[in-house]
């Protein structure tokens, strides 16, 4: 099989029905996205501002993918490979931007050096990177146009840490071909991102896509190895919070034969209510259960792409 690879000037701004695919490809095929960093590669050095940026080119996803059999109803299941990054990340303050933008009479920027899969913020502060996707979603329900910057049920900018190399995102397919598109990586980004922005890198993703048929679950979804989390974006915390919390129920109930009581006594001893991020048009929050709380057959039977 030749390597799909999809270069960074394929890119989108906002996700909608209709756009031209930069690839079309196969349930269960690879691909490569080379995306850019969420400022469009615009900040090399300390000394450039966003002042001086094209803002017109922020929050870049590469893509769209066109997957054949994805119709509408479907589920897509992307599957992240491996994340590569390129060997610096910027990040910025900015006066309004972010928790602390009150306290910014100016805006900074700071490149952080990336070398040997470690990341440096400092002299003397220097941390293992943990690559991440911050942008990844599909063309939404209706007819709206969702900009890349804004995180909802099609995906989109989640800024959710949980989406990470070996991690699987599920995402609904809302027109025929779902039109994946992804970008806006981090090297290292801590639950919140609170002053807008993690450690802001290029590099590739390399994903494999699959669509699930005639299933129904809470979506959006990541699972790793260890954990499943529901995700939900809202206008506020405490309404993203109570979203994603109701999505997992139902994911008990609906999906695994739990009553609401069993399920709610459950998540709530066991079950985490977490923060993707604090900064976006609307705020993300996960609610995050070990995997090994389900039955693992099931579940596997559930997210697997063999159509029964
Ligand atoms: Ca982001
Ligand atoms: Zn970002």
């Amino acid at each position: 099989m030749t390597e799909k690879k999809i270069a960074s000037d394929n890119c989108v701004f906002a996700f909608k029905k209709g756009l031209e695919p930069a690839l079309k490809i196969k349930s269960g095929s690879e691909v490569t996205l080379i995306t850019r960093d969420c400022f469009s590669n615009q900040l090399t050095g300390n000394d450039d501002r966003i002042e001086d940026m094209d803002w017109d080119r922020i929050n870049p996803a590469t893509g769209p993918v066109y997957i054949e059999e994805a119709e509408p109803g479907d589920i897509l299941k992307i599957n992240i490979i491996d994340i590569k990054l390129a060997d610096q990340a910027v990040m910025i303050t900015a006066p309004g931007e972010g928790v602390l933008g009150h306290r910014y009479k100016e805006s900074k920027t700071k490149i952080l050096p990336i070398k040997n899969d470690k990341v440096e913020f400092s002299p003397g502060r220097v941390y293992d990177i943990e690559p991440m996707v911050g942008v990844i979603g599909v063309a939404p329900a209706n007819d709206e146009e969702i900009s890349t910057g804004t995180p909802g049920r099609h995906g989109g900018n989640m800024d959710c840490k949980l989406i990470r190399k070996r991690a699987a995102l599920y995402l609904p397919v809302n027109t025929p071909g779902a039109l994946l598109a992804a970008g806006d990586m981090h090297a290292l980004m801590g639950d919140g991102e609170i002053v807008v922005c993690g450690a802001e890198v290029s590099g590739e993703v390399k994903l494999k896509i699959e669509v699930l048929k005639n299933r129904a679950f809470p979506l959006p979804l990541v699972e790793n190895s260890e954990v499943i989390a529901t995700i939900a974006s809202a206008k506020t915390l405490d309404e993203a919070v109570d979203q994603a919390t109701e999505k997992m129920a139902d994911l008990l109930v609906d999906n695994f034969g739990f009553d609401i009581h069993e399920a709610g006594m459950l998540l709530s001893i066991v079950g985490n209510a977490e923060i993707c991020q604090v900064v976006d048009p609307l705020k993300t929050a996960r609610f995050s259960l070990t995997k090994s709380e389900l039955n693992l057959s099931d579940w596997q039977q559930l997210t697997s792409a063999a159509i029964k």
